[in-house]
C-alpha cells in the first residue's frame, strides 16, 4: 500500500486520457442495452454529472457560484468543479486510491489476491481521504485573518478557482482538497459492492461479485475521527470495520497503475474488473452493474448521505480548529459567493 501524498508534478508519460464518467457510462450502456430485451432498461445508472449530482445533493445552504466551484461538471471554459479534480490532468486519473479501485477480493477459489492485499487498498483510498480533510482543514486558516476578518481576496470568485495543486485563494485550495477527499469516497460507492445487489439469476463469481446491500454510509470513512488519530489507531479501527464485511470489494482498474509505478498498468486478469469488457459484467455502477436492482441509484443515495456527513464533519472540524468565532466565520466564506465581515457575523 502506498498512501504518501500526492506529487506536485505532473508525470511526464503521455497522458492517456481518462474517459470521465458520463462518456464511460454512455459506451457502457450502449453496450449493456444491446445485450438486454427492449422492455429491460436500466432503472438509474451513473450517468452524465453523477458526482455534481451526488455533491450537489448533499450541499444545502451554498450560494450559486460557491456551489458550482465545488460541485460543478465541466464549465466549458478548461475549468471543472472541485470534486471532478480526480478525474482530470495527467497524475490523479492513474492512481487506484484517489478512486478506490483494485481492492477486489474474491472468497473460494484460488482468486490472485488475498483478502489482506484488498483491504491495504482500502485503507489506502481512506488514508488518501483522511489526508485530503487535513489539509483542506489548514488550507481554511487563510479565510479569516487572526482577529476574525475575511481575507476579502481569499474568497473572491470573481475568477474560477483552478485545481492544478498550486497555492492560490484559500478558498479555491479548501474546495480542492475536500473535492479529493470527497472524490474518493463518492467513487466507493460507485466502485465496489456496498451498496449492491449481486444478479440473483446468475452465480456468483468473477463478473457477478456478492453484493453487501448496506444502505447507510460506510463506517470507515469517519475522516474527522480519523484524522485526529494516529495513523496506526485509525487503521486498526477502519480494518476492524472492514474485516465485518469480509466481502467486500472494488474492481481491478487496467487504465490505472499498479502500486502508484508509472510503467507498470494493473493486470486485471482473472480478477474482478472494473469495467464491463468483453460482455462480461464490472463492478463499477458506470456500467451494466448500475441495472441490476436499481444499484446505480443505491449508490447514488448512499453516496450522497455520506457526503452530507462529511461536510456536517468539516464544519465541525473548522469550529473546533479555529475558536473565537473564527470557524463560523470561515462556513459562512465558503457557502457565500461575496462574504464579507458585514454579511458574515
Ligand atoms: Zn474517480
Amino acid at each position: 500500500m502506498n498512501a504518501s501524498s500526492a506529487p506536485r508534478s505532473a508525470t511526464t508519460r503521455s497522458a492517456r486520457h481518462r474517459r470521465p464518467w458520463h462518456t464511460r457510462t454512455a459506451l457502457a450502456i450502449t453496450t449493456a442495452l444491446a445485450c438486454l430485451p427492449a422492455l429491460a432498461a436500466p432503472a438509474y445508472a451513473f450517468g452524465p454529472g453523477t458526482h455534481t449530482e451526488i455533491t450537489e445533493g448533499a450541499l444545502q445552504g451554498f450560494q450559486k457560484k460557491s456551489l458550482e466551484a465545488m460541485a460543478a461538471g465541466d464549465l466549458g471554459d478548461g475549468t471543472w468543479g472541485a470534486i471532478r479534480g480526480s478525474d482530470k490532468g495527467t497524475y490523479y486519473p492513474y492512481q487506484t486510491r484517489y478512486h478506490c479501485d483494485d481492492a477486489d477480493y474474491l472468497k473460494g477459489g484460488h482468486y490472485p489476491r488475498t483478502r489482506q492485499q484488498a483491504t491495504g487498498e482500502l485503507l489506502a483510498c481512506v488514508q488518501t481521504a483522511v489526508e485530503e480533510f487535513h489539509k483542506a482543514v489548514v488550507a481554511a486558516d487563510g479565510l479569516v485573518d487572526s482577529q476574525g476578518g475575511i481575507n476579502t481576496k481569499d474568497v473572491n470568485l470573481s475568477s474560477r478557482c483552478k485545481y492544478n495543486d498550486q497555492p492560490g485563494r484559500a478558498k479555491c485550495e479548501v474546495f480542492e482538497h475536500l473535492g479529493r477527499a470527497w472524490h474518493v469516497i463518492e467513487d466507493f460507492y460507485s466502485h465496489s459492492n456496498w451498496t449492491d445487489h449481486s444478479d440473483p439469476k446468475q452465480a456468483i463469481g468473477l463478473t457477478n461479485p456478492p453484493g453487501l446491500q448496506k444502505t447507510t454510509p460506510a463506517p470507515f470513512f469517519t475522516l474527522r475521527a480519523y484524522s485526529n488519530q494516529s495513523t496506526a489507531t485509525w487503521e486498526a479501527e477502519a480494518t476492524k470495520e472492514i474485516d465485518k464485511t469480509p466481502d467486500l470489494a472494488t474492481g481491478c482498474a487496467p487504465q490505472e497503475y499498479e502500486h502508484d509505478d508509472p510503467t507498470h498498468y494493473n493486470d486485471c486478469t482473472g480478477r474482478i474488473n472494473h469495467y464491463d469488457t468483453n460482455g462480461k459484467g464490472g463492478l463499477s455502477k458506470e456500467g451494466s452493474r448500475a441495472t441490476i436492482d436499481d444499484n446505480g441509484k443505491h449508490a447514488v443515495d448512499v453516496a450522497t448521505e455520506d457526503i452530507k456527513r462529511q461536510w456536517k464533519d468539516f464544519q465541525a472540524e473548522l469550529l473546533a480548529t479555529y475558536p473565537h468565532g473564527r470557524g463560523t466565520k470561515m462556513i459562512c466564506a465558503l457557502t457565500h459567493d461575496t462574504p464579507t465581515d458585514a454579511t458574515c457575523k
